[in-house]
């Protein structure tokens, strides 16, 4: 089954010709009048897919590095609070635990739109 039949959902993609964005529907686009082919269309579509759950899946990704780094930055925060207040020397840094949490969230929301990116076809 082809790209084209698979849902009823119009699909946008840029002319191959003039490059403006043009609907699947249309047998010729509408800017330049060059004429759409069905193969062409669907190459166009599966290009532009691609390119969006790379897209997706480098959004998500830099999410999780960002959340990887919070995490770390948390934790030795936590950590530094933890020894100050076990050694009397200093206070607890209230922000190190929800920082960390912060953190974890964002790994767990960035590895989720990873793995959904990468299993969307
Ligand atoms: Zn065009």
């Amino acid at each position: 089954m082809s790209i084209l039949e698979q849902n009823d959902e119009i699909k946008v993609f840029p002319c191959p010709a003039c490059r403006k964005t043009i609907s699947s529907k249309a047998s010729r686009c509408k800017y330049c009048e060059t004429p759409i082919s069905d193969d062409v269309k669907t190459a166009a579509i599966e290009a532009e897919e691609q390119e969006n759950r790379r897209i997706d899946s480098e959004f998500h990704r830099n999410i999780m590095l960002i959340g990887t780094a919070i995490t770390f930055v948390g934790a030795g925060l936590l950590g530094v609070s933890i020894v100050n207040v076990y050694s009397g020397r200093g206070g607890f840094f209230i922000w190190s635990p929800i920082i960390t949490l912060v953190g974890i969230g964002q790994v767990i929301y960035g590895l989720v739109g990873m793995r959904k990116a990468k299993r969307r076809k």
